[in-house]
């Protein structure tokens, strides 16, 4: 007797073909790392709380952020609704542009100090933006810092000469 014509075997024929289908779908999912989305998806928002690096990792991104009114706490709702909470949503278009610049100011300043900080422990950092060659009105760029800020051509200059283009950088504005 065929297979088919049991309805049970048939059932099961369906299920586990599908069961299969399935698994496959899951693994394939798995592989492209989008577990990590279906787990939030399925365990919606009280299961997982999100690690904090991928909170950092699109600052711009989907992740929601804070009211931008100063001492609001509030979760804003989004870009759409120009990073406010609702209770701030009918605020003035002038109080929302001052918010919004002292945020990009705070922010700016956050950035810069700690590039600063960075950039203190780098000795490589500093040298960056001078890497043109020592010599006067020589625009060729050095060779850095292991070759005394000297282009190729005047590589062989004394030690004399070097010193006083030295003295005469260091005087000079920055970024020059
Ligand atoms: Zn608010
Ligand atoms: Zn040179």
């Amino acid at each position: 007797m065929p297979k088919h014509n049991n309805t049970e075997d048939r059932l099961s024929e369906i299920v586990s073909e599908h069961v299969n289908r399935l698994v496959a779908a899951i693994s394939e999912a798995v592989r492209e790392d989008i577990a990590g989305q279906l787990r939030d998806f399925l365990g919606g928002p009280t299961s997982v709380s999100r690690p904090g690096r991928l909170a950092r990792a699109t600052p711009n991104g989907r992740n929601t952020r804070g009211c931008i009114a100063p001492g609001c706490m509030n979760q804003s709702k989004g870009p759409r609704f120009r990073y406010l909470c609702t209770d701030h949503l009918g605020a003035s278009r002038k109080d929302v542009e001052a918010w919004r610049a002292a945020k990009a100011a705070d922010r700016a300043r956050a950035g810069r100090a700690s590039r600063v900080v960075a950039g203190a422990n780098r000795p490589g950092a500093k040298s960056r933006r001078n890497m043109d060659c020592m010599a006067p009105a020589c625009t060729n760029v050095s060779k850095g810092p292991r070759f005394r800020y000297l282009c190729a051509d005047h590589l062989g200059a004394s030690k004399r000469d070097i010193e006083a283009w030295r003295t005469a950088k260091r005087a000079m504005p920055r970024g020059n």
